[in-house]
């Protein structure tokens, strides 16, 4: 799988873009600014309020050796209750801040999630077509995720640190000037570190997410296909694989470490020497009487207050920019364009007239092949028409186009006289009911499943369903009925049984249309015949497509449509067909190529 496939690559930059991108999912916050503002308020004064430590700490010493610098803390008792306040105080701002940070980020990625979950809903088969499922799962799982870590930590940690910095440097100056600017010699060497390992390690950690982002790709797919792997008894195959991925990410990882390691080494040691330098010169000062040893302390605490400060930006810089990546992967799905609202406009009740007018279509993956290239078919109200043709003919790919599944690129498709883009299309959908070859069930009970087709459905509705459909008889020998489960975690149904709950589906969700897709396995005859004849009694009074596999089928089909190359070649009955006896019809029949 190539690097592009993943869709996340983009390189994340924290720039003015970056931050803008950032600033777009405060969207979600808004609802809760009242709470936000408490919330910062707290974070305001539980960092402010610690900035009191150092002076207050020096001021012990002074007060001790008998010259106080602060009025009112004159003696040891005022200055303990005064450092006593000051670490109540922000003990109660930090859990105030965390709370209500915790409020509003909750809720309002809480929210996000909803609106990522309500978009993958309503985008189009084209962008899934598009899209790897895993990729697309990663962005409302570990990308979200990301941006509540921002959201609680990062952002609340960045305007800390920030408060620290600033406010300490100006307490530095009102304590001393002169130190303060011995001290401040530092800075510009550490800033110029920070621009030029910054720009290493950025490359590099990006480098082991994509690597990172290698490796899943492997445990996802196989994953999915174990049991082609089984079969293929590749297991060892794919561990070497993946352990030799795993290697390439260790390899660019360490790489990424040395300059991490170098760049906090060298940080350390400037931060100390700036320290121990700060200490020579006020030692010496404090001997010259120009400062108090009290403000020494104070001065060297601030120091180290400011130093740790700077030191977490770095490490905040980097979270950030993961979180403009995120943002930037999670805005790419809330700005794709929907095919539809989630609303619930109904469409009244059709009577399943259908008429395809020389449609032209393409897949929008693969533009430059035409699959169907000026397709005419006329069925009417509650006949059944078999379609049929070589693989690859285009037989699903109508099937698709009648559920509006795609867009197609020119001549019409109509249900009773309109257009079927001048419908509803939730509404619209409602009305076209699919049994399909392959039956997937969810994890859930038997009833959860039937009643898929029809949410709003009775008890009585979903027996009467499964009784019609020749399901209720199974159903009712397992010990739990209807409550049984099935699914990934729950019992194993035949294919048939699995069929017949599809039908009992199809029967709740009373279409007017039908899309059968008959499954190519062959069922043992029992099976079959339960199948078929809860098949009739679906088909019963609706207008019935189906991708005919079974001689019996096509037989009995009111019309059979011989698909080829994209064209229907044929129309007819079976015998009016079998008469021409170089026509398409007729080979696929002697071949049995449906
Ligand atoms: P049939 O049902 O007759 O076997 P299909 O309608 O499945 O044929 O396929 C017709 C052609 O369209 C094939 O060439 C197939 O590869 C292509 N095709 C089917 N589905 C897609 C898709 N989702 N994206 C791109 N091409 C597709």
């Amino acid at each position: 799988m190539s690097r592009k496939d993943t869709g996340e690559k983009k390189a994340a930059r924290l720039d003015k873009k970056g931050i803008k991108k950032l600033r777009s999912i405060f969207r979600f916050m808004l609802p809760y600014k009242g709470t936000f503002t408490v919330g910062i308020i707290s974070l305001f004064f539980s960092s402010t309020v610690l900035l009191a430590l150092p002076r207050l700490t020096g001021e012990l010493l002074d007060t001790a050796l008998g010259n106080s610098t602060i009025p009112y803390l004159e003696n040891l008792t005022q200055v303990g209750l005064a450092l006593m306040a000051v670490l109540v105080l922000q003990s109660i701002f930090s859990f105030a801040r965390v709370y209500f940070f915790a409020i509003v980020n909750e809720n309002a990625m809480a929210d996000l999630r909803r609106a990522l979950y309500e978009k993958f809903m309503s985008l189009p088969m084209s962008f899934y077509d598009k899209n790897r499922s895993g990729e697309l799962f990663s962005r409302i799982t570990s990308d979200v995720a990301v941006l509540q870590d921002t959201f609680s930590t990062t952002l609340a940690e960045l305007f800390r640190q920030v408060a620290t910095l600033v406010l300490g440097i100006i307490i530095l100056f009102t304590l001393n000037f002169k130190l303060t600017m011995f001290m401040m010699l530092t800075f510009p060497i550490l800033i110029i570190a920070a621009i030029i390992f910054g720009k290493f390690i950025r490359k590099l950690s990006k480098g082991t997410q994509d690597a990172l982002a290698d490796t899943n790709i492997i445990v996802e797919e196989t994953l999915q296909s174990i049991a082609t792997v089984k079969t293929f008894a590749n297991e060892h195959f794919e561990v070497t694989r993946y352990a030799n991925n795993l290697f390439n990410v260790i390899k660019i990882a360490l790489k990424a470490a040395t300059y991490k390691g170098a760049f906090i080494s060298f940080i350390i040691t400037v931060l100390m020497g700036g320290i121990i330098g700060v200490l020579w010169y006020g030692t010496y000062m404090v001997s010259t009487e120009e400062i108090t040893v009290g403000n020494l302390i104070s001065f060297v605490l601030y120091t180290m207050f400011i130093g740790g400060s700077i030191g977490g930006l770095g490490d905040i810089y980097g979270n950030i920019q993961k979180a403009v990546g995120a943002t930037d992967r999670v805005e790419e799905i809330l700005n794709a364009e929907s095919e539809h609202q989630i609303d619930k406009e109904n469409v009244p009740r059709l009577q399943g007239n259908i008429s395809f007018k020389n449609v032209i279509f393409s897949y929008p993956t693969r533009k430059e092949i035409e699959v169907l290239k000026g397709v005419d078919l006329e069925i009417n109200q509650g006949e059944r028409v078999a379609l049929v043709g070589k693989s690859g003919g285009g037989k699903s790919t109508i099937a698709q186009l009648l559920q509006r599944f795609y867009a197609i690129d020119s001549g019409d498709i109509l249900i009773d006289g309109k257009s079927t883009q001048d419908y509803n299309l939730i509404g619209y959908r409602k009305h076209v009911g699919v049994v399909p070859q392959e039956v997937l069930l969810f994890g859930g009970s038997i009833e959860e499943n039937i009643k898929y087709g029809n949410p709003e459905a009775s008890k009585e509705e979903v027996i009467d369903a499964a009784r019609k459909a020749n399901a209720l008889e199974f159903i009712e020998s397992f010990p739990e009925g209807f409550d049984t489960l099935v699914g990934e975690r729950g019992v194993k149904l035949s294919g048939g049984q699995r069929q017949r709950i599809a039908i009992a589906r199809a029967i709740l969700k009373d279409p007017a249309i039908l899309i059968l897709d008959e499954a190519t396995s062959a069922l043992d005859i029992e099976s079959e015949k339960l199948v078929q004849d809860a098949l009739e009694t679906l088909m019963e009074g609706r207008t019935s497509l189906i991708i005919a596999h079974r001689l019996s089928t096509i037989r009995n089909a009111d019309k059979i449509a011989v698909l080829e190359s994209g064209k229907i070649k044929e129309i007819g009955k079976h015998d009016e067909l079998m008469q021409n006896e170089s026509g398409a019809y007729n080979k696929l029949i002697q071949l049995q190529e449906f």
